[in-house]
């Protein structure tokens, strides 16, 4: 299983859930892996320390996915370590739950920087490398809430809306030079973030999922190893979904 061989990528929010398994399935598949976090310094070393070989390097780094100065001192140290960037994945974010009427503005900026703004800064300073290498896949982890709207998560649904729009106009801008963008929408996913939903809010969603379950994390994992990898090299502008059904 060698999709990813001899590839680098960035992958933001890789210290638990989601951004975990990305980094995992990444090194299965061959890739040298550059991942930040935020505040999870002993899992990342740890993760760090795991999967690390002699043939493949893994460095996590903490990094305010909210940050622009951040994403350039970012990508800046990951080409001194690596060399490289082949693939982003923009993966960190966050939820800050609550019906419009209660929720306060740091609630919405909170978000909207974490899940939206995130996705510019590091896309911005990825663009010129992969442009000049005239090759290049960024990811972006939106959610099916972003198409479907959510009560108590009109900042957790605009911020993943925005995604897709940003996708599409990337996509159109560097298509010519070899760079490609697309979105993931993930559906109900087993991580610390659906953790702590209401066990009724989770029963209410599964009865409407066709597959019947929840998804996990390695199922969107491999995913991303598709849009990183050159099996996916005509795609380009385009957002899927993987939610077992639930958004059609
Ligand atoms: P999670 O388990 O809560 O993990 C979030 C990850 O993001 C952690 O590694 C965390 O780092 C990192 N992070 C949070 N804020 C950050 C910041 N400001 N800068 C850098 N890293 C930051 O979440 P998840 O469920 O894996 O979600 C991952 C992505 O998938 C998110 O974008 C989420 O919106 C999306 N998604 C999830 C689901 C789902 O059902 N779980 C569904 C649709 C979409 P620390 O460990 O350091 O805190």
């Amino acid at each position: 299983m060698d999709l990813l061989k001899g590839k680098v990528a960035i992958i933001t929010g890789g210290s638990r859930g989601i951004g975990q398994a990305i980094v995992r399935k990444y090194v299965a598949e061959g890739a040298s892996v550059a991942f930040t976090y935020h505040s999870s310094e002993a899992i990342a070393n740890a993760l760090a320390d795991e999967l690390s070989t002699p043939e493949i390097k893994v460095k996590g780094y903490k990094s305010d996915a909210s940050s622009f100065a951040d994403a350039e001192a970012l990508v800046s140290q990951v080409m001194e370590d690596f060399g490289q960037i082949d693939i982003v994945i923009n993966n960190a974010g966050v939820t800050r739950d609550t019906l419009l009427l209660r929720m306060t503005e740091a609630m919405w900026d909170e978000v909207l920087t974490t899940n939206l703004k995130s996705i510019f800064n590091l896309s911005k300073h990825v663009l010129k490398p992969m442009l000049k290498a005239r090759a290049g896949s960024i990811i972006n982890i939106s959610s099916i809430v972003g198409l479907t709207g959510n009560p108590g998560q009109a900042n957790y649904a605009a911020s993943k809306a925005g995604i897709f729009g940003f996708t599409k106009s990337l996509a159109k801008e560097a298509g010519s030079r070899g760079v490609r963008c697309n979105a993931i929408a993930p559906g109900f996913i087993e991580t610390d973030m659906t953790e702590k939903l209401d066990d009724k809010v989770k029963e209410a969603y599964l009865k409407n999922i066709p597959l019947g379950r929840l998804g996990s994390a390695a199922e969107v994992a491999d995913l991303c190893v598709f849009l990183g990898s050159d099996q996916s090299s005509y795609i380009t502008g385009q957002t899927i979904s993987i939610c077992g059904g639930l958004y059609d």
